[in-house]
């Protein structure tokens, strides 16, 4: 075999900007057509001894390659592996530990990466603790447990909850404790918890990523070559790569993440502040407000406010379920990050299998609902909520 690509050490040309990037990478596999929008290989199989080194597609094809390149390129990393979603990227790096090793985990996980570990992974013999970690005790909580992983996310879902990246991955780092952060909210456009200090940063590429809710995937980016090869392993021992089609469609739905994430994000900051300037809301989460309890750490550690908000309604269950049933454009709908606005209750949708105690303990009450503001025109969303809003009572 002459090369393995996977492994192979990306040169990068970091000098264009980042809309530049996603739109024109180097890996296309154009060259003798004169193409410019790459082909799909969906062949399974490869000649033995080819010099790009593909073999068999569970362990890589083209399509996966040019995905990588750009997936490195936008996270300015050296490595990124493909997933077939973002619950098999999770599953690809837990796989990498064995039974008895504990995960220190934000209590406000994402509710499969929870439902992963406490109903998959717990019975092979991986231990999971749950803690805020925007408690300022973290280093003493981190010394005491001394995990084999540190796991986060951030804004979490669907509280908005900031957590501070550098500052665990500083104490984190010296202990040698690898962290992953979960980055499918921010996106590398608005955060880079790489260059943060985090050990691997994963997304699901299912949601802004792609932006279009038409493919499923997931990537992890690393600048480790050993975490490299691990997730490589992964992907092939355990089947969990994508189908060449998916990673054409998110090829070709990242060209215009910088600007649908501008659009979203400033749509998005439009809608927090018309919600909280609202009598029938009782309060608006987003990052970028001056009343957010981590706005100063926001401000900080990403470059936009992002596209969702979370607000709670000055109503019953019933009257809030139904306010998200009578807006037109926010389809009641689970995930996020796609070009249409959708709105979610958690407390019957994302987070309907959480025990009632828990879900209030963590914040999320039978009131709150989720926006995933799309691309949407402003007066039209806007339209749209007040509405609804009026009909609550
Ligand atoms: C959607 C999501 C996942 C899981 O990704 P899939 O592509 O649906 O498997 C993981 N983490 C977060 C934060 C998500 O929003």
């Amino acid at each position: 075999m002459k090369k393995n690509m996977g492994s192979e050490k990306r040169k990068k040309d970091l000098k264009n900007g980042v809309s530049t990037r996603v739109i024109h990478h180097k890996e296309n596999f154009t060259e003798e057509t004169g193409s410019i929008m790459p082909p799909i290989f969906p062949s399974s199989t490869f000649v033995h001894g080819n010099e790009r080194g593909f073999d068999y597609t569970r362990s890589g094809n083209p399509n996966f390659r040019i995905l990588e390149s750009v997936l490195s390129d936008l996270e300015e990393c050296q490595y990124a592996s493909v997933f077939s979603s973002g619950v098999a990227a999770i599953t690809a790096i837990v796989s990498s530990l064995k039974a008895g090793d504990k995960i220190l985990c934000e209590e406000n996980l994402y509710g499969c990466t929870v439902r992963l570990f406490e109903q998959v992974f717990n019975r092979f013999g991986l231990k999971t603790q749950w803690i805020d970690f925007t408690n300022p005790n973290f280093q003493e909580v981190i010394s005491n447990h001394k995990p084999a992983m540190i796991w986060i996310e951030s804004p979490t879902n669907p509280l908005l909850k900031v957590i501070d990246i550098e500052g665990i991955c500083h104490f984190s780092n010296k202990m040698q404790i690898p962290v992953v952060v979960d980055n499918t909210f921010a996106t590398p456009l608005i955060q880079r918890p790489l260059k943060l200090g985090a050990t691997l940063s994963l997304t699901s590429t299912t949601k802004y990523i792609n932006g279009h809710s038409d493919a499923l995937g997931g990537a992890v980016c690393t600048e480790s070559s050993v975490w490299m090869d691990r997730l490589n392993f992964a992907q092939k021992a355990l089947g969990l790569n994508p189908s060449p089609f998916d990673c054409w469609l998110i090829t070709r739905g990242i060209k215009t993440l910088p600007l649908r994430l501008d659009k979203q994000t400033h749509n998005a900051s439009k809608i927090a502040k018309q919600l909280a300037d609202n009598p029938a809301i009782k309060s608006v989460l987003y990052p970028f407000r001056s009343d957010h309890p981590q706005f100063e750490l926001a401000q900080r550690q990403m470059s936009m406010g992002g596209a969702i908000v979370t607000a709670t309604v000055n109503a019953t269950q019933d009257q809030t379920y139904s306010f998200c049933k009578n807006l037109h454009y926010f389809k009641m709908a689970e995930s996020l990050g796609g070009i249409e606005s959708l709105v979610c209750h958690p407390a019957t949708m994302t987070h309907a299998s959480v025990p009632r105690e828990i879900k209030l303990k963590i914040g999320i009450n039978d009131s709150l609902i989720r926006f995933s503001v799309g691309c949407e025109d402003i007066e039209d969303l806007s339209a749209d909520l007040n509405q609804a809003l009026g009909k609550i009572y």
